[in-house]
């Protein structure tokens, strides 16, 4: 990005604003190049100043979130991102409705949820990026996805004005939503839950999702959690991709510092100073290799952010 811009940008936003920022030690993988700018809004009026001041100087930014579902290309990073994080995280509970801000950190949100005695996002419990993150990507866990609780979503486009979506306008499936496909940013979601459950019994089901994550997934070395997206044909036909990578021997396989984790086979795991490329050969020889043995073509869960900023499936 050329310094007039980057001096323009310090100027008027120099409070939220980071430059050469090593994405290297800022994602979740703990891989990358540099990001040239990040803006890290702290609400709804400040985000709807930087996204015009982007729009009218003819910008296009990358929103992210905490990356816990992203991975960043090698190269650095010249266009401007815009960090949605935990700054950015307001929450209020009426009734059966749960309004929260998009930076609010998912766990956090579960367990007030929880203290709440609201019932119906125990499955996000243990899963570490913001709201606004999951909600794009329909996350969930135990086959579930956060889209069948969410009542609206609340977004701001490129030219910083506000849109509302109900649940249908979403149209949430399996690990997605209409928000991978724009530019727009999610700034508000209201969930509604139920409170037919009791606390403890809530409680106790979080504990336990808790202490089945710690046994089953690594926690110690960086990683963007499960790597293949389950597909239920192929599930029925060999199992969970888990199953299928390790019953193929790819289980330990190293490349550089990027490994299949020996503990659960759809985790990629950093040991130290993995590089982008590495992980994106591990994902490949699965790939090509149960394309040829099942048929089946598996479909990657993380994203991959290219050097010009553009997020793309592996
Ligand atoms: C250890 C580990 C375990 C995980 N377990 C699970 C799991 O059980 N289930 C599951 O579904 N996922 C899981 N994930 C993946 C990930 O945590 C989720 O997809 C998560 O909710 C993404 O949130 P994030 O804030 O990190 O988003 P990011 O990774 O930063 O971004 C993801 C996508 O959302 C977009 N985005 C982020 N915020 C906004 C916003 N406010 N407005 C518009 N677009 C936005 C980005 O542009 C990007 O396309 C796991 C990841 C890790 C590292």
């Amino acid at each position: 990005m050329n310094s007039l811009y980057k001096k323009k940008i310090n100027e008027i936003f120099h409070e939220i604003v980071e430059f050469e920022v090593p994405l290297s030690k800022l994602s979740q993988w703990k891989v990358g190049g540099r990001a040239d700018v990040i803006i890290r809004p702290r609400n709804k009026n400040e985000l709807i100043k930087v996204r015009q001041w982007l729009y009218l100087n003819g910008i296009n930014p990358l929103i992210i979130g905490n990356t816990t579902n992203l991975l960043f290309s090698d190269d650095d990073i010249h266009v401007v991102i815009v960090q949605i994080g935990t700054s950015f995280s307001k929450v209020a509970v009426n009734g059966l409705e749960i309004v929260a801000e998009p930076g609010i950190w998912v766990p956090s949100l579960a367990r007030l949820a929880m203290q709440t005695s609201l019932s119906g996002i125990e499955h996000i419990c243990g899963i570490p990026g913001t709201l606004g993150g999951l909600v794009v990507m329909n996350g969930g866990s135990q086959r579930k996805g956060i889209g069948s609780v969410v009542a609206y979503v609340e977004t701001i486009d490129n030219q910083g004005n506000i849109k509302r979506y109900t649940n249908p306008q979403c149209k949430f499936s399996y690990r997605q939503s209409i928000f991978q496909n724009g530019d727009e940013i999610v700034v508000e979601v209201g969930l509604k839950l139920s409170n037919k459950r009791d606390k403890g019994d809530i409680r106790r089901e979080m504990l336990e999702i808790l202490r089945s994550r710690r046994n089953k997934f690594p926690r110690k070395q960086p990683n963007c959690g499960s790597v293949f997206v389950s597909n239920p044909d192929m599930y029925e036909d060999y199992g969970p991709p888990g199953k299928i990578i390790e019953a193929l021997g790819f289980k330990g396989l190293s490349q550089g510092n990027a490994q299949i984790s020996e503990q659960h086979a759809n985790f990629i795991i950093n040991k130290g100073s993995a590089k982008s490329k590495d992980i994106l050969y591990l994902i490949n020889i699965v790939k090509e290799t149960v394309y040829n043995r099942t048929g089946y073509n598996m479909v990657v869960e993380a994203k991959l952010v290219t050097s010009n900023g553009e997020i793309i499936s592996i």
